[in-house]
């Protein structure tokens, strides 16, 4: 599938071959012509299509590649679940952890479960003076359009050993730097976009009031720009935002600030004055923080499993930044989960909050929207507590939802449409 100039957390249906899948009748069903699908069944042979990226950006030499090689080398090792998945160069997948995954997949007794997945993009290049050309310049900085949300990784490790561009490690002046270098390109690209507003070819009414509704937004955003503020800082009505999306301006784009810290400083970071510098920037700039050493990282995909958590145990903490910088990822998307679940395999499948029942089945396949007629749920919670689906439903805590759910995070869900 062919991916847009720039994302809007469009979540794309699978790629499948539907014609190749088998079907699966219900036969409680079987009196009329709608069918009955277990999707899971359906498409567990199904290609995986994510639209979902996150960029990871910042300066030379603060641990881009080595926290990129980290989640590569993780993807690899969660290959069972990603059978089909092409990763790219600069592309990693990574699985979201979730731990009601493997409850699921017990009670359903599944052949295999498969976590929803984020990818990683490797947005090597950015230096000072990135927005007039230098180093990779706006080709660089044409990447960051196209992801979902921004991993700004900022050094808070000494060594010197490892150069640091600007001769020592200064968090909060190499955070304004790419922050900079963001803002020059959103006011580079407003400028034009306004020159040629100003010529105005809207005809119909409608296109006229979209057109100003773009300027008046895009006056908004320069300004607070100007002001050194990212364009996602600007209040803008629902029309003013939907008018101005086409620029994919980079600093309306989510971040995060991945604080790169030494190994020793891991189990204490908020000890560590370079971090309390990111803290301080990212709240100011209404961001979040994740601290990680990428270091470490690196060095876990290289134990064994058994290993791995008796060496974090031995830096002091009990889990890997990896699952962390994960979720917080997800997070700050606010995205959802909802599940499949069955004997086959049990599914993790990322929607947006506020997702309605025939959207969340989009995710999956579009016919399943197209054809959507109804959508029997249950909450995790009363799905753990009844052990299984056909239980659930005997229950009567199994739901049959209409277009109009709104599905919740954590629902267990089987589609019914027609096809
Ligand atoms: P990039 O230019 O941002 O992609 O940086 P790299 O990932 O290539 O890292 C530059 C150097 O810093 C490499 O030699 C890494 O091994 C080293 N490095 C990365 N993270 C850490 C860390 O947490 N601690 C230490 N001491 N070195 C690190």
């Amino acid at each position: 599938m062919a991916r847009a100039a720039c994302n809007h957390l469009h979540l794309v249906p699978s790629l499948v071959h539907p014609l190749k899948s088998t079907l699966f009748t219900n036969n409680t069903l079987s009196t009329t012509r709608t069918r009955f699908y277990d999707i899971q069944r359906r498409f567990s042979s199904s290609k995986i299509s994510m639209s979902l990226r996150a960029g990871i950006v910042g300066l030379p030499n603060v641990g881009k590649s080595t926290l990129f090689n980290a989640v590569v080398e993780n993807g690899k090792a969660q290959a069972a679940n990603f059978p089909f998945c092409t990763i790219e160069p600069n592309v990693g997948i990574v699985a979201v952890p979730d731990s009601r995954l493997s409850v699921l997949s017990d009670l359903s007794k599944s052949q295999r479960s498969v976590p929803a997945s984020i990818e990683f993009v490797d947005i090597a290049g950015l230096v000072k003076g990135a927005s007039q050309g230098e180093g990779l310049g706006n080709k660089f900085l044409s990447h960051i359009r196209e992801v979902d949300s921004i991993l700004q990784v900022v050094r808070c490790f000494e060594d010197n050993d490892i150069v640091h561009v600007n001769g020592k490690v200064d968090p909060k002046s190499d955070i304004d730097v790419i922050n900079l270098e963001l803002v020059f390109s959103d006011l580079d690209q407003i400028e034009k976009r306004i020159d040629k507003l100003k010529k105005g070819k809207a005809k119909d009414s409608q296109s006229k009031l979209k057109e100003e509704a773009e300027k008046s937004a895009l006056e908004k955003v320069q300004q607070a720009l100007m002001d050194g503020k990212p364009a996602r800082s600007v209040t803008l009505t629902d029309f003013e935002r939907d008018a101005v999306k086409h620029l994919c301006l980079l600093t309306m784009k989510p971040i995060i600030y991945v604080a790169n810290v030494a190994e020793t400083d891991l189990a204490d970071p908020a000890d560590n004055n370079f971090v309390k510098d990111v803290t301080n920037v990212a709240s100011e700039l209404q961001s979040r923080i994740v601290t990680i050493s990428a270091q470490v990282e690196a060095e876990l995909t290289e134990l064994a499993i058994e290993e791995r958590q008796e060496y974090l145990q031995s830096l002091g903490v009990s889990e890997s930044g990896l699952g962390n910088l994960i979720r917080a990822t997800y997070d700050l998307l606010g995205l959802r989960t909802y599940f499949t679940s069955g004997e086959k395999e049990t599914k993790a499948w990322t929607i947006l909050a506020g997702m309605t029942a025939p959207q969340a089945a989009g995710v999956i396949h579009s016919d399943f929207e197209k054809g959507f007629i109804r959508a029997e749920t249950v909450s995790y919670d009363d799905f753990v507590a009844a052990g299984s689906l056909a239980a659930a439903r005997e229950k009567g805590v199994l739901r049959s939802e209409g277009k109009d759910y709104v599905v919740q995070e954590g629902d267990v869900m089987l589609f019914r449409f027609n096809v």
